[in-house]
């Protein structure tokens, strides 16, 4: 369980969550950080090899400011 963090803007009490990543079809994902800048390719994104964490967001209670750490 993630230690209780404290809003950067407000002070007020933050909520640990996650960003959601659906697709068209219904797939749900949670979103990532990807190192470097977007490769496009015909078919998407390229991110294959590239280092990618999934990103754990914190929301704050009171102003609905979010924080986002992605962790080994
Ligand atoms: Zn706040």
């Amino acid at each position: 369980m993630a230690p209780r963090r404290d809003c950067p803007k407000c002070g007020a009490s933050m909520t640990t969550g996650f960003i959601l990543d659906a697709d068209q079809n219904g797939g749900k994902k949670v979103s990532r950080w990807i190192e470097g800048a977007p490769d496009k390719r015909w078919y998407g994104l390229q991110v294959r090899g590239k280092p990618q964490f999934d990103i754990q967001s914190y929301r704050c209670n009171r102003c609905g400011y979010l924080e986002n750490y992605a962790p080994e």
